[in-house]
């Protein structure tokens, strides 16, 4: 999927709002779906999605929605920082393949970092679903 490729609704994060597909949810609003990461990169890996769009990536985003997703970004950002206490915090989000990106709605993930612990494969090994849940409790619990 390059830039110039159309939006697929098939995409994995669209069955998951569709409720085709599970996530293990942290929060939602009218805006924007946060869930963990099945294949974190570092404990506490979390996406957060926009609602009613069809936007692949950054660039596809209708202006007058991307506020409010971007305050919802922050919001989780800031519940996954109070929540995991890590020393630092990677939020990065990727247009179209050749840039890195592997699911094509668009999403940013929020990544904890500590000092001395390098960070994880991207589209590594699958986390254990029952942790997913205990870390997705300690950030639901400061939003
Ligand atoms: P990107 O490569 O930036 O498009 O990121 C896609 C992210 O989605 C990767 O970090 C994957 O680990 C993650 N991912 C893929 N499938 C799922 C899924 N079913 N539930 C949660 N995260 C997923």
């Amino acid at each position: 999927m390059t830039l110039h490729d159309t939006y697929d609704p098939t995409n994995i994060f669209a069955k998951i709002l569709r409720g085709e597909m599970p996530a293990v949810k942290v929060y939602e609003d009218d805006t924007a779906l946060a869930f963990m990461d099945v294949f974190p990169q570092a404990e506490g890996h979390t996406l957060v999605i926009p609602k009613d769009v069809t936007a692949r990536n950054l660039l596809d985003m209708p202006p007058e929605k991307l506020g409010p997703y971007m305050l919802a970004v922050q919001k989780i950002a800031q519940a996954v920082a109070a929540a995991l206490t890590p020393d630092g915090l990677v939020v990065t989000q990727f247009n179209g393949a050749p840039a890195g990106q592997t699911v094509y709605h668009l999403h940013f993930h929020i990544i904890p970092r500590n000092e001395g612990v390098p960070l994880g494969r991207h589209g590594g090994g699958m986390a254990d679903i029952g942790e997913l849940e205990k870390l997705a409790g300690r950030i639901r619990a400061e939003l």
